[in-house]
Order: C-alpha cells, then sequence, then structure tokens
C-alpha cells in the first residue's frame, strides 16, 4: 500500500478509512434507529391518540358536543353551556370509565374531568 509510506499523509489515509467505516456505522446506526422509531411510534401514537384513553375520547366528544350546541344557538366561545344543552349532542352513556366528573366549562376551552392528568384530559 503506497499510502501507508507517504509519511504524514498516512494520518490522511487512516483518517478516510475510518470515514469510510464511521459512514457504514451511522448507517447502520440510521437504519437501527428507524426501525426502533418505527418500533416505538405506535406507543407514542397511542399516547396522542384520543381512542387510547376513553375518558379522553369523552371529553372530546363533550367538546364537539358544545360546539356544536354553540353553533346551533348562535353562541360564543365565551358561553357555558349546561349538561342539558348538550344532552342532545352525546351519546347517553358518556361517563368517566374511573367515575370521574366532567366540568363543560366554556365553549372556548375543553371540558376537564375530575379525576385530570393525561388519560383524563384533553391533549393540547
Ligand atoms: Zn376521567
Amino acid at each position: 500500500m503506497a499510502a501507508a509510506s507517504r509519511g504524514s499523509w498516512s494520518s490522511f489515509g487512516v483518517a478516510m478509512h475510518m470515514t469510510k467505516k464511521s459512514k457504514i456505522a451511522v448507517a447502520a446506526l440510521g437504519a437501527l434507529a428507524v426501525l426502533a422509531a418505527l418500533e416505538v411510534a405506535p406507543f407514542i401514537r397511542a399516547r396522542s391518540t384520543p381512542s387510547a384513553a376513553p375518558c379522553v375520547n369523552n371529553l372530546l366528544q363533550i367538546e364537539g358536543a358544545k360546539q356544536s350546541w354553540a353553533l346551533d344557538n348562535g353562541r360564543s366561545t365565551n358561553d357555558t353551556p349546561a349538561w342539558e344543552d348538550i344532552r342532545p349532542f352525546l351519546k347517553p352513556t358518556i361517563k368517566c370509565p374511573q367515575g370521574g366528573t366532567y366540568i363543560l366549562g366554556r365553549v372556548g376551552e375543553a371540558p376537564k374531568c375530575s379525576i385530570g392528568g393525561p388519560s383524563h384530559t384533553v391533549p393540547q
């Protein structure tokens, strides 16, 4: 190999060699990262998808009902509907699976569950 006997250039040769190797390593790591991302993606998606938590799903339905009520009645985002107002827009069975109480709040804000936490709060 001529490169090895080129004195100061040999380190350059080694550097090139390392670069080629690390390129392969980076490519392999990249492939692993993609695989890892694919493995993890469903979990991340599940956490942010409303259907993951029944209570969040309920809260989203309540939010939709509030919007429908506001639209149908010419209300603004500052108005607060009563349960009777939004009942017609909801399934009668809607309730927190852990027994929380729903706080409707204004049309412009997300309804809340008294239990709170990620599985009882509308994702922002
Ligand atoms: Zn809840």
